[in-house]
């Protein structure tokens, strides 16, 4: 009774913070949720959205008397544990009590717990196992926005589990979807059922932004020295206030930081840049008070993730870089392109957070007419292997019938079965197979758990390191790398002391590993060898967990005697997980075997990168994509000797790449004709 007491309502919590519009607002949301049995909430960033709607989805739970759990999820770890530590204090409850949360390998809901914060994928991973997803009674998904291929994966299955509880008589699970901006009438009809209705919208507290645009469109190349030249004048018209730059990629950073300092009395000013390449330290600096007016040059990062306070002006070059995957080639683009009117308005809204402000756009008012509303979602520009596989996993055996909220291309489907049949994930009919449960089990993407399951194998002798490179492979590039030229000489040269075998990067990983376990996980090892101590804490992570699901089946790494690394096992499993990425050197240089359209370059952080190979060596990437400019690029790559390569590709498909695109249509033509007969 006494801890009871502690304890506060959702009532008494949101009293507390009502000073936020969702809080303000409760009663009519209240009576929304009570109406319809689904539905949109649109609000502004910072309405209290995320904070607000779990103690008010928990009142309505008991007040209709539902059973289970409400499940909020969010698209980013670091999201979905911060926002549980804030709803646990608002509540007055420890986390992991009746607040919890759900990320990748941490569980921290108990019994006890009436809201879980979780991440999308977790959610995914729930209704694998449990089809009716009986846990909960209702789900929020936030940040809609995003359109994560989790997302709208997520959202489609809420609908076959809502079909699947409606034949056994159990109350449907109550779909929210939550976003700052979105597109209302699709979801609202989609999660609605046909009926676009039920949707709520909030406004928030905003001060008014004041929008400027070009007379005449730029080039791709004038926009660093327009955004220079935009500075100049804000500080010469005496306006106060920080200011935010957004710029495509890091490239278009350099570009616009040299322009400032050439045309830009910077007495005065701090440049500073943000992007994904930078260690959080230096992602950090942006938060720290400055003596001097701030000038951050940033990309799409400022635009969703991050809140800065004190900018006044933003000015928006209105581009952004995103992927596209193409299934004719297998490989993922990063291509530039005129951002959503969604997206250039959330960067508005980056200024006029704290006082009214002013955005500069780099271009002109008549683009918008040609603009996309929105983003083209994931699941139209990604490849599909995941995806599929998770729907295999649930039993979906029409792919191209599922109700998605925006339907997948056909070929992208096609390229991820093709590949799932490769690394032995579905059989010929398109079934899963053992192997593919196995995938699914691991919670790591396809090839990286392809390559576990080849080494779990008594006599790979290579389980361990093999272990340890797909948890490097699973994350972002471990290696920082700073973007003045001098700086990134020394720390190359740091870097080079990794990179002992000329023949494998991934070598380079497993001594970055070593390192890094004998300086006992010391984060100012990590910061002195320019290492993203943020990565190696994720790889240890993502290594035990993997050590822990190949445990629970059994098999342990450290039965097995490794008297030393044993290079050519690892090459070996590693070029089974990535057999759809094994390069070939020809007259006009490396291919792709199964697609000789463009000219691979290895990048030039590959210790391959200085090699002379002969026509006819073949090397694997376990990253290949084309660049903005068209160029493509394989890095982590390793040299790939002969006879494995026997093993690997069949006999006809090894010299003449004529033969092998005969081979790759015959085997998808059985393929068809074998669904077909089912
Ligand atoms: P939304 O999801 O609509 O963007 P949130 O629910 O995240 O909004 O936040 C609503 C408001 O709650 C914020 O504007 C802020 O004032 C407050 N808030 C949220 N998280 C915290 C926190 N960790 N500490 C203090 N205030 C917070
Ligand atoms: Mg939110």
């Amino acid at each position: 009774m006494e801890t009871y007491s502690r304890k506060r309502t959702p009532e008494m919590a949101l009293a507390l913070v009502d000073y936020i519009p969702v809080a303000n607002l409760r009663g009519e949301i209240r009576q929304e949720l009570r109406e319809h049995p689904n539905f949109v909430l649109i609000g502004e960033t910072g309405s209290g959205k995320t904070t607000c709607l779990g103690p008010l989805l928990i009142e309505l739970r008991d007040e209709l008397k539902l059973k289970g759990k409400v499940g909020i999820t969010q698209p980013r770890r670091i999201a979905t544990t911060s926002v549980s530590d804030r709803v646990s204090d608002m509540m007055d409850s420890d986390v992991g009590g009746r607040i919890g949360y759900h990320v990748r390998y941490d569980d921290n809901t108990s019994s006890e717990t009436d809201l879980t914060f979780m991440t999308d994928g977790i959610l995914l991973k729930k209704i694998q196992y449990d089809p009716l997803l009986e846990e909960f009674a209702i789900i929020m998904i936030d940040e809609a926005h995003e359109r994560s291929l989790n997302i709208d994966l997520c959202l489609g299955l809420l609908k076959l589990v809502n079909e699947s509880r409606a034949r056994l008589g159990i109350n449907p699970i109550r779909i929210i979807v939550s976003s700052a901006t979105i597109d209302r009438n699709l979801f609202a009809d989609y999660i609605g059922y046909g009926d676009k209705t039920n949707s709520v919208e909030i406004q928030g507290q905003m001060f008014p932004v004041k929008v400027f645009y070009e007379k005449e469109e730029l080039q791709i190349s004038d926009y660093p020295m327009a955004a220079a030249k935009k500075i100049e004048q804000i500080l010469n018209s005496g306006s106060q206030g920080d200011i935010l730059i957004f710029m495509p990629g890091k490239k278009e950073i350099d570009q616009t930081t040299e322009s400032i300092l050439n045309e830009v009395d910077c007495s005065d000013i701090e440049i500073l840049q943000l992007h994904s390449e930078l260690s959080p330290e230096e992602q950090n600096k942006i938060f720290l008070p400055s003596q001097k007016r701030k000038i951050i040059v940033s990309t799409n990062i400022a635009e969703t993730s991050v809140t800065i306070d004190g900018i006044i002006h933003v000015i928006d070059s209105g581009l952004v870089k995103q992927i596209q995957f193409d299934p004719r080639t297998g490989i993922d683009q990063l291509v530039l392109v005129e951002h959503a009117i969604s997206g250039i308005s959330q960067r508005m809204g980056r200024a006029g957070r704290t006082a009214p402000g002013f955005c500069h756009r780099l271009f002109t008012e008549k683009s918008l007419s040609r603009r996309q509303e929105f983003q083209t979602p994931e699941i139209q520009r990604s490849n599909l292997s995941q995806v599929i596989l998770a729907m295999k996993k649930v039993g979906i055996e029409d792919i191209e019938s599922f109700d998605f909220i925006q339907q997948p291309d056909r070929e992208s489907i096609d390229h991820a079965i093709d590949l799932l049949t490769k690394l032995g994930a579905l059989d010929e009919h398109g079934d899963i197979t053992e192997i593919g449960e196995f995938m699914v089990e691991l919670s790591i993407e396809p090839k990286l758990a392809r390559m576990i399951i080849e080494a779990s194998d008594p006599s790979s002798n290579c389980l361990n390191e093999i272990c340890i490179l797909a948890s490097f492979l699973d994350g972002k590039n471990v290696f920082v790398r700073p973007s003045d030229p001098f700086l990134a000489n020394i720390v190359d040269n740091i870097h080079a002391r990794f990179k002992t075998n000329k023949e494998s990067d991934f070598l380079t990983y497993l001594n970055v590993w070593q390192g890094y376990v004998q300086s006992g996980y010391s984060e100012s090892w990590a910061q002195a060898n320019y290492l993203n101590e943020k990565v190696l804490e994720e790889a240890v992570r993502v290594r035990e967990e993997l050590l822990n699901v190949l445990s629970l089946k059994g098999i342990s790494i450290d039965s097995r005697a490794r008297p030393k690394m044993n290079v050519d096992a690892i090459g070996r499993v590693l070029a089974v997980g990535m057999i759809d990425s094994i390069l070939r050197n020809t007259k006009s240089g490396f291919k792709k075997i199964d697609n000789t359209k463009s000219e691979i370059f290895i990048h030039p952080s590959s210790v391959l990168g200085r090699v002379n190979f002969r026509e006819g060596d073949y090397i694997l990437s376990a990253d290949i994509f084309m660049d903005a400019y068209g160029k493509t690029h394989a890095s982590s790559c390793m040299y790939l000797k002969q006879e494995w390569i026997r093993d690997l590709i069949p006999q006809s498909n090894r010299y003449s790449e004529k033969s092998h695109k005969h081979a790759h249509k015959k085997s998808r033509n059985i393929y068809r004709n074998s669904r077909k007969r089912r």
